[in-house]
């Protein structure tokens, strides 16, 4: 339970007690990280499946601790549950900005967390930091996952975005049972297909043959809401021709990047 502080922003009140000595610690530990720029922003290429251009990159939390970089998996819950992802999720969306308008990169996709969306000022801070950057806001693709469709909001949100000019995505499509509402209700301009797909899609068995038939039909699917989709997780050349052959507009994953940092 999440309780909405006077200036918008949100803070962890009621299961805080319930937190363990180590979740109080963690969540402590993730604030000061903000605030003394420990949270790192990487990004992965995403490529055109036809021809393997890099087209796009997204953007990737990391956390460098002394102990290693660590895996956005590990403390999203955390910032999730804290309401810490909303000024977190806010510095990614200003980075991504901020390598846009450098030109280091064409275009960039930014993860969005539900809580985020549900901020009141959610598209406003989005409409500031995109006019103060001065970049086409379509160079900017917010990926958007089915968490956020709890949101009585979200439908609403996401025709603001449109006419802000700003594309999402349907991310993680094919891994939630309101994935089919999801793609018929909602306004997005892309869907990315969950990487547990691609990762059996090779594989010389039943599983792997099926994996590919389900992307085959997700392909067809957004194809009829003319939507292009992303493969992501893409390790081996051969998921790349059997991606591409079935028809994903774009592919990402580990054969064509690792996230990395800006320079
Ligand atoms: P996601 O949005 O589905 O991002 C794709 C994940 O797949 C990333 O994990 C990426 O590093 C990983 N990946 C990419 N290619 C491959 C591959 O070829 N093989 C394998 N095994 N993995 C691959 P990562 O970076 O650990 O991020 C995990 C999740 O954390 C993301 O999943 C996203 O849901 C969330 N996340 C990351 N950054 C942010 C952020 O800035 N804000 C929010 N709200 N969530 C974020
Ligand atoms: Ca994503
Ligand atoms: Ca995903
Ligand atoms: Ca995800």
């Amino acid at each position: 339970r999440v309780k909405r502080a006077g200036g918008g922003h949100t803070m962890f009140q009621a299961r805080q007690d319930q937190r363990s000595p180590l979740e109080i610690e963690r969540l402590g530990a993730l604030h000061r990280a903000l605030e003394r720029g420990e949270l790192r922003v990487y990004f992965q290429p995403v490529v055109l499946a036809e021809t393997r251009a890099v087209v796009a990159h997204e953007a990737l939390l990391r956390w460098a601790r002394p102990s290693g970089m660590v895996s956005p998996l590990d403390f999203i819950p955390l910032a999730e549950s804290s309401g810490l992802i909303v000024p977190i999720g806010r510095w990614v969306l200003q980075e991504a900005v901020g390598a846009l308008q450098t030109g280091r990169l064409q275009r960039a996709s930014v993860n969005v967390s539900a809580l985020e969306v549900k901020q009141p000022d959610f598209v406003a801070y989005l409409r500031g930091l995109l006019s103060e950057s001065g970049i086409t806001p379509r160079r900017l693709l917010l990926e958007l996952t089915e968490s956020s469709l709890l949101e009585p909001r979200f439908g609403k949100v996401i025709r603001e975005l449109q006419s802000l000019g700003v594309r999402t995505a349907l991310d993680d499509f094919g891994n939630g049972y309101s994935s089919l509402t999801a793609l018929s209700n909602l306004p997005v301009q892309v869907v990315k297909i969950d990487r547990s797909f691609a990762t059996r899609v090779g594989e010389d068995s039943a599983a792997g043959r099926k994996a590919l038939e389900v992307v085959r039909g997700i392909v067809t699917l957004a194809g009829a809401y003319g939507l292009p989709t992303v493969a992501e997780g893409v390790e081996t050349a051969g998921q790349a021709e059997l991606l591409r052959a079935v028809g994903c507009t774009y592919l990402q994953g580990y054969l064509f990047g690792y996230p990395a940092p800006l320079d």
